[in-house]
């Protein structure tokens, strides 16, 4: 490795503070005052105020390294990860942002230069490619980037446009937005050696990668879809730090990048599972150990911020990291706890640039033991109840859910990996029935007896399965 993880972040934050940015440290991962965001998703979650023009800075100009999941909302990976060379629930944004300063010239200009100079980066411009908004009703087609992108010297070849889903950019349904350009990284025949890969942008096991994300922030969205300008462009972009890494480390998946390789490596350990060498016979292991080494950052880092295991909202999401996380450790053959000491090895490869994780290690390995070992009662009752044939009828899985308090994802979860289609529609259909006779019984205010713990999932819920593909790249 020529340059770790941590000294790719801080070349970055280096390289805009030369150019007057005021390095600004990473936002909490619950968001301050923002009932739209479920977690922070962005760079510029920290910023929505200042680019709406509600709140002033003592800067024009920032840099951050900020702390994202996207678990859930507009922006969910979870089914991802594991399955994508790219994905994490839990990443590091590298940002540079104008407020009402410079705009897409300088933008395009800065982005080219630190990937492509020899005294940074130095990525070899033959191996990356670019992307602008194509236009559509209500905003046009982004000339001015395209222009900007020749005048770096892009070769018109490699600029190509696109539509509003990757092109246009929103933390939300409502607030800051705009076109983007996104630039992307060419990983290579090596990477065609997987047929999977071999495809086209946006796929998701593409052999080209989007690396980085220059949002040209110009609007402001409305609950009813209206874009205001804001009162001054500004310059929002996006870099994950593990993609950035694992095209400068010359490897072909974040995953094998040092900001992986240690979590994965005490994963194996702490599961005390050895994958075979033979990428063919265990590539299902491995996305076991992808998926742990993941969930647990992103399970430290929310508890580390405050979050805890609840069955609503955010809570709800970090209980569904978890217990996935704790269920591939059971796939790898792990029944006892394990994640718990994974907060451990988060620390120790993290606390360097988020020190707070020194302080708060010990109090968040509580709580992930703690879930364990709930999580392990209700599996003990349920698991040995879970079958390929309970997953094919949806009445059987939801007895399962009511009688035992097996989550529904948990079941969908294991249904995918079984290869097995589950039951949605008999299980929605059960539970419906359930309700009526439950409401039925209710008069006279005699309510049902305790509720099992897991029964009142939120309905969104539901979204990510219901949107899932079929990939072969997924197993
Ligand atoms: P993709 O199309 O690959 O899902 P995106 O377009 O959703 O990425 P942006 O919202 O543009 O991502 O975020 C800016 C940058 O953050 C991306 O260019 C990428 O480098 C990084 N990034 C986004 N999502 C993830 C993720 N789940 N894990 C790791 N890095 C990510
Ligand atoms: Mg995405
Ligand atoms: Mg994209
Ligand atoms: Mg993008």
């Amino acid at each position: 490795i020529n340059r770790s993880g941590n000294q790719i972040r801080e070349d970055f934050l280096r390289f805009f503070e030369g150019k007057g940015h005021r390095r600004v440290h990473s936002s909490s991962l619950v968001p301050a005052n923002d009932p739209t965001l479920l977690f922070t998703n962005a760079g510029m979650n920290q910023f929505k105020d200042v680019f709406l023009g509600a709140e002033k800075r003592d800067y024009s100009r920032a840099t951050t390294s900020q702390k994202c999941v996207r678990a859930g909302g507009k922006h969910n990976d979870l089914e991802n990860v594991g399955f994508t060379r790219r994905h994490h629930t839990f990443f590091e944004m590298l940002g540079n942002f104008s407020f009402g300063d410079y705009f897409k010239k300088d933008a395009i200009a800065y982005a080219w230069e630190l990937l492509t100079s020899p005294d940074w980066f130095g990525i070899d411009t033959k191996k990356m490619y670019v992307t602008i908004f194509e236009g559509d009703a209500k905003v046009p087609r982004d000339a001015e980037a395209y222009q900007f992108w020749l005048d770096v010297g892009v070769p018109k070849e490699r600029i190509f446009e696109m539509g509003a889903k990757d092109n246009f950019w929103a933390m939300g349904d409502t607030g800051p937005c705009g076109p983007c350009s996104e630039i992307y990284y060419d990983l290579g025949q090596a990477a065609g050696e997987d047929p999977s890969v071999d495809k086209l942008f946006g796929e998701d096991d593409a052999r080209y990668v989007e690396i980085w994300n220059l949002v040209f922030m110009q609007f402001d969205r409305s609950s009813d879809g209206v874009l205001t300008p804001l009162p001054k462009p500004s310059i929002d972009t996006g870099m994950g730090l593990e993609r950035i890494a694992c095209v400068l480390q010359g490897v072909l998946s974040n995953f094998e990048t040092d900001l992986f390789t240690p979590l994965i490596k005490r994963a194996e350990e702490l599961t005390r599972h050895k994958v075979e060498a033979d990428h063919e016979i265990d590539e299902r292991s491995r996305a076991s150990l992808r998926i742990i080494a993941d969930h647990s950052r992103a399970a430290t880092f929310l508890i580390s911020d405050g979050v805890l295991p609840a069955n609503e909202g955010r809570g709800y999401v970090l209980r569904k990291i978890m217990r996935r996380g704790i269920r591939h450790g059971r796939l790898l053959g792990q029944e006892k706890p394990f994640m718990h000491e994974m907060v451990y090895a988060v620390r120790d490869e993290m606390a360097a640039a988020y020190p707070e994780l020194k302080e708060t290690a010990d109090r968040v390995a509580k709580v992930v033991l703690a879930e364990e070992q709930q999580f392990a009662r209700t599996l003990e009752l349920g698991l040995r109840q879970m079958t390929e044939e309970t997953l094919r009828s949806g009445a059987a899985a939801f007895h399962l859910y009511e009688t035992f308090g097996m989550p529904l994802d948990f079941m969908v979860d294991a249904a995918r990996d079984a290869g097995v289609a589950f039951d949605m529609e008999g299980f929605e259909q059960a539970r419906a029935e359930e309700q009526t006779r439950a409401r039925a019984s209710w008069k006279g205010g005699s309510q049902k007896t305790a509720a099992p713990v897991y029964r009142e999932l939120p309905k969104t819920e539901f979204e990510g399965y219901s949107a899932l593909r079929v990939d072969g790249a997924r197993v």
